[in-house]
């Protein structure tokens, strides 16, 4: 058995081609192997293989990284504004530190990176209330934050329209795909393998020892990381973990603005957040990236597969399993989400309906103003009652992590990688046994290194 993988290495402006590794038999064995070259996933392999002299390989089913999630995303960096983060939790702490780190980051090596701000915008007296809300709750965390006026609204952003507002300088948005590439070369150099176009197909726990299966071959391992992104519960099920939750698939469509009207918006502007069982929780927003493209959107509707970016692909399987779940009918079942579904559809299907969702912030808007951009597909995970989970789910076996669902998503990628870094490290070096023994807290990562 042998492949020859190709990992096409991009940091802004260069291009670096560098023959990967080949996949022979007999099985190439490692201390770690993770699956998923996402954010998620480079950020792991760099610090496991900076902090440590472990043996790592990474598989990745594509050609080139970053293909899904973490290259069809707001880039947003969530300091608690427009997702809800409470103040000491661990998924707070995940996202004001990580927002930090990856500013800092992007800045030091180069990395585009537009630090305008966010606002979200009340535009109705309940909106407005809610704005009470938040400010009270984004008040005990750390970071800086003001109220707007109608007139402030203005003078920031003169195509917006509001009642009132809150407004941070401590958000910005990024290109994770170049961050995702910049950290996959700096785990390359610290020693990581990169196996790409591999798709992990099997994984079995033989006597302590991880077999991968994939589509190229055979890998072993004595740890095996999960960050396979929307395909991780199912990779974790096939190992008897994510037992308590399915997963559901969310499509997001983005419009952009067209050029000649992108310098209607200079910061991020979000609407007041939704109830809490809306999944697309952040509503329809205009994000400026350091692209300078102005996106808009997304529609949160459910996708017919993990992978499934048209409209019309369907993913069989997927369909038949979700619904088969009760978990979904629960989550489904009630008439608030039903209402919010044909909203959501309405937005994806008609491009007038999702106009009248940007009108709200944006009223002099008009069809020509927009054209259809990228679409994104995320995952949901659902418990027994049907609850969406909205903390970052990871599950610990003996010789295994999966990281079933990271919360707030890349904002977090630093924190949470070098989190899951510091748990793999603290395995080999026995500080960390069986499973039985839970995961520490953020704050105690670095004891542990
Ligand atoms: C529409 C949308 C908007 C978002 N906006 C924001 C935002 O503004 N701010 C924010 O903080 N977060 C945002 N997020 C979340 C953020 O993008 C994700 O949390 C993050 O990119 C997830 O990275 P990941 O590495 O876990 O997954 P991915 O980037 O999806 O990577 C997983 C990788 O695993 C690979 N893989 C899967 N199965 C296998 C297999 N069997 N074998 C080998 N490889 C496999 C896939 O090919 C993929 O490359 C958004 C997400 C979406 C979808």
């Amino acid at each position: 058995m042998l492949n020859i993988s190709i990992y096409d290495a991009r940091i802004t402006g260069k291009i670096l081609v560098i023959v990967g590794v080949v996949m022979t038999s007999p099985v190439q064995k490692y201390d770690v192997v993770i699956v998923g070259g996402g954010i998620f996933g480079c950020s792991i392999a760099k610090y496991l293989s900076e902090g440590s002299s472990l043996k790592v390989g990474l598989v990745e089913k594509e050609q080139d990284l970053a293909l899904h999630q973490s290259g069809r995303n707001s880039g947003t960096l969530h300091p608690g504004l427009a997702l809800k983060l409470e103040p000491g939790t661990r998924k707070a702490w995940f996202a004001i530190e990580g927002g930090r780190r990856l500013q800092a980051y992007c800045e030091e090596n180069d990395l585009p990176i537009r630090n305008e701000g966010l606002m979200i915008i009340g535009t109705n007296r309940t909106e407005c209330e809610r704005l009470k809300r938040v400010h009270d709750r984004v008040s005990r965390l750390d970071i800086d934050l003001s109220w707007l006026e109608h007139e402030d609204i203005k003078r920031l952003e003169p195509h917006i329209t509001g009642k009132r507002g809150l407004y941070t300088s401590d958000s910005s948005t990024v290109l994770t795909s170049e961050i995702t590439h910049s950290l996959a070369n700096e785990a390359r150099e610290a020693g990581t393998d990169f196996y790409m176009g591999s798709r992990v197909t099997d994984v079995n726990n033989r006597k302590g020892r991880i077999d991968i299966t994939t589509d190229k071959g055979n890998l072993g391992a004595d740890y095996l990381v999960n960050a396979a992104g929307v395909w991780a519960p199912k990779l974790a099920q096939k190992l008897g973990y994510a037992t308590d939750y399915d997963y559901i698939p969310f499509r997001g469509q983005y419009y952009e603005l067209k050029t000649d009207v992108r310098d209607r918006i200079r910061t991020n502007v979000y609407p007041t957040s939704m109830p809490p069982r809306v999944p697309n929780s952040v509503g329809v927003h205009f994000t400026r990236r350091p692209d300078d493209k102005v996106i808009v959107g997304p529609t949160g509707m459910i996708a017919f597969g993990p992978d499934t970016y048209d409209a019309t692909e369907i993913d069989i399987r997927t369909v038949i399993e979700t619904v088969g779940s009760s978990r979904f009918w629960k989550f489904i079942g009630s008439k608030d989400t039903i209402q919010i579904a044909w909203t959501e559809l309405n937005k994806t299907y008609r491009k007038r309906s999702f106009l009248q969702h940007c009108s709200k912030l944006m009223p002099n808007i008009k069809a020509s103003d927009i054209k259809k951009s990228f679409v994104g597909i995320s995952h949901y995970l659902v418990d027994d009652n049907g609850t969406i989970q909205e903390d970052s789910i990871f599950e610990r076996g003996p010789n295994s992590i999966h990281i079933l669902r990271p919360k707030p998503g890349l904002t977090s990628s630093l924190t949470i990688g070098e989190y899951i870094a510091a748990v793999t490290i603290g395995h080999f070096e026995g500080s960390l046994k069986g499973d039985t023994v839970s995961m520490p807290e953020p704050h105690e990562v670095a004891t542990l290194r």
